[in-house]
C-alpha cells in the first residue's frame, strides 16, 4: 500500500538540507507520496527507512525483467487498473512460439522474416521482443542448438519451455547471457526448475490449475527465495483465462494479495486453431493485463495491428506525446527553401514531415511547443494563437537560416494569419492546405511562385 506524506516524512532524517533539490523534508516527502520525485534523491536517508520506503513504494505487480542489453523486456510494475486512472507502465511482450524440433533451415527462414517485422510509428520503432522455444522431444541437444540459433542471430529475448529441468539447463547454458524467461515450474518440477532459475538468476514462469493453487505455488516459490515470476493461471479457455486475467490483477492492487501481484505469460497459440483468432484473443489479452501474449507465428497482418494498439493502450493517457520544440530540417533546406509551421504533437509532426518528405521539397519546419495538442485544439485553446506564433517564429533563429521572410501555416488557423503578419512585420504569411496529403502538391506549386 502506498504510504501518505506524513508517513513518509516520519522516515526521513529530518535535518531539511535540501540536498534533494526541495527545502525541507516535508516538502520531498510530500514529493515522493505524488511520485514526483525519486527517494534517491536523499543521500541521507537511512539503509532501515530506505528499504522500508523501497519496500511500501514498490508496485503492487512486481516488475519483471528478461533479455539483457539494451533490448530487455520489462513486463509487470503495474499500479492501477485502468488505464485513464494513471497509465500503464510496462508494454505486454509479443512472443511467436518456436518447437524445438523445427529443422535449422526452417528456422533460419522464420527468424529472417521475424527480425525483418520492425515498423516505426510517431518516432517509435515498433517491434514484437520475444521467441518462445518449446521442448517438443525432450531431446535436450535439440533444445540447446534451437536456442543457440536464436540467441546468436537475432536480438529476440527467449522463453524456453520444457516439463524437465534438465533440458532448460542445457538450453539455458547456451544462452544464459540474454536472461531467458524459464517456462515453467509446476507441482511435480518446482523445487529443480526453483533451484535452476535460482542459479542462473534468471525470470521462472509459474503454472497452475487455477489462480488459487497458483498462489501456493508462488508460495512456495518466494519462501525458496525467487523473486522474479510470471504467472500461467492454466487456463486455455478465453472466458476462463480473461476471468483470471482480470482476478490476477484486481487481487494485488484492490486486497494487497502479494502472491498474484506478478505478471502473467498467455498463450492464444494453445487456445485457436488459426491466426486469426490468435491475433483477437492477443487483443483482448494485451487489454486486460497480459504480461506476455504468445502467438504461433508473427505476420505482418496480424503483428502490426497488436503492436498498434499496444502502443496506444501504454501510453500516458494524461500525458500527450510530443516531439521538442524547434527547427527540424526536412530534405536538406537551404537559406532559400520554404518555412512551415505546426505544433508539437507527434502525430501531427510525423504526419506533416512525412509529406514533407514525399515532396522532396527541400523545407525548414518549425515545431512549436503546444503541450502535445494538434493544430486545431491547439489554437482552440490558446495555445496556438498569431501572437504566440509570431512570437515563436521571432525566437526560434530561422532568421539565421534563411534570407527570405515567408511562412506557411497549417490550413485550418488561416484566421490567425493576419494576427501573425502583425508581430512578424515584413513577413509574408501564406495558409497552406488543410489536409496533410496535399502537402506535396502545394509545395511544389508554392515554389513557382
Ligand atoms: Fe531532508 Fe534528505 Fe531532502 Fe535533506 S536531502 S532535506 S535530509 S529529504
Amino acid at each position: 500500500m502506498a504510504l501518505t506524506g506524513m508517513q513518509i516524512f516520519k522516515l526521513l532524517p529530518k535535518t531539511n538540507c535540501g540536498e534533494c533539490g526541495v527545502p525541507t523534508c516535508l516538502a520531498f516527502a510530500m514529493n515522493l507520496a505524488a511520485a514526483k520525485a525519486e527517494l534517491s534523491a536523499c543521500p541521507h536517508v537511512s539503509s532501515a527507512a530506505r528499504t522500508e520506503l523501497e519496500e511500501a513504494s514498490a508496485p503492487p505487480i512486481r516488475p519483471v525483467s528478461i533479455g539483457s542489453g539494451p533490448r530487455t523486456l520489462k513486463i509487470g510494475g503495474e499500479t492501477v487498473l485502468f488505464r485513464h486512472e494513471k497509465t500503464f507502465n510496462n508494454p505486454t511482450g509479443l512472443a511467436a512460439l518456436v518447437p524445438a524440433d523445427i529443422s535449422p533451415g526452417e528456422l533460419e527462414r522464420k527468424l529472417k522474416i521475424w527480425s525483418f517485422l520492425q515498423y516505426e510509428r510517431v518516432g517509435l520503432q515498433l517491434r514484437p521482443e520475444l521467441i518462445a522455444l518449446k521442448d517438443v522431444s525432450g531431446d535436450k541437444q535439440v533444445f540447446a542448438q534451437a536456442a543457440r540459433t536464436i540467441a546468436e542471430t537475432t536480438e529476440f529475448n527467449l522463453v524456453l519451455m520444457s516439463a524437465d529441468p534438465e533440458v532448460l539447463k542445457a538450453g539455458i547454458a547456451v544462452c544464459g547471457d540474454k536472461r531467458p524467461l524459464l517456462y515453467a515450474a509446476t507441482k511435480e518440477n518446482l523445487q529443480p526448475m526453483a533451484d535452476l532459475a535460482k542459479a542462473r538468476n534468471v525470470p521462472l514462469a509459474v503454472k497452475a490449475r487455477d489462480p488459487e493453487e497458483l498462489m501456493e505455488r508462488v508460495k512456495s516459490l518466494t519462501d525458496m527465495g525467487l523473486k522474479d515470476l510470471v504467472l500461467d493461471s492454466g487456463a486455455r479457455e478465453l472466458k476462463k483465462l480473461f476471468e483470471d486475467q482480470v482476478l490476477i490483477r484486481r487481487a494485488p492492487l484492490k486486497a494487497g494479495i502479494k502472491a498474484l501481484g506478478f505478471p502473467t505469460i498467455c498463450f492464444p497459440c494453445e487456445m485457436a486453431d488459426n491466426l486469426d483468432l490468435e491475433t483477437m484473443m492477443a487483443a483482448l489479452l494485451i487489454a486486460k493485463y497480459a504480461g506476455i501474449v504468445v502467438l504461433s507465428d508473427f505476420r505482418g497482418e496480424s503483428l502490426f495491428p497488436l503492436l498498434l494498439e499496444r502502443l496506444n493502450i501504454f501510453t500516458d493517457p494524461q500525458r500527450p506525446m510530443t516531439v521538442t520544440q524547434g527547427i527540424y530540417e526536412i530534405n536538406g533546406p537551404n537559406e532559400q527553401s520554404p518555412i512551415l509551421i505546426t505544433t508539437n504533437f507527434s502525430l501531427t509532426y510525423f504526419i506533416v514531415s512525412s509529406e514533407i518528405e514525399n515532396s522532396r521539397v527541400p523545407c525548414w519546419l518549425l515545431i512549436m511547443n503546444t503541450e502535445g495538442l494538434s493544430v486545431l485544439t491547439a489554437w482552440a485553446a490558446g495555445k496556438f494563437s498569431g501572437d504566440l506564433v509570431g512570437n515563436f517564429v521571432k525566437q526560434s533563429g530561422i532568421a539565421e537560416k534563411a534570407t527570405h521572410k515567408r511562412i506557411i501555416l497549417p490550413g485550418y488557423v488561416a484566421s490567425i494569419s493576419g494576427e501573425v503578419e502583425e508581430v512578424l512585420p515584413g513577413w509574408q504569411v501564406t495558409v497552406g492546405p488543410r489536409e496533410a496529403a496535399l502537402i506535396p502538391k502545394f509545395l511544389k506549386e508554392y515554389g513557382k511562385n
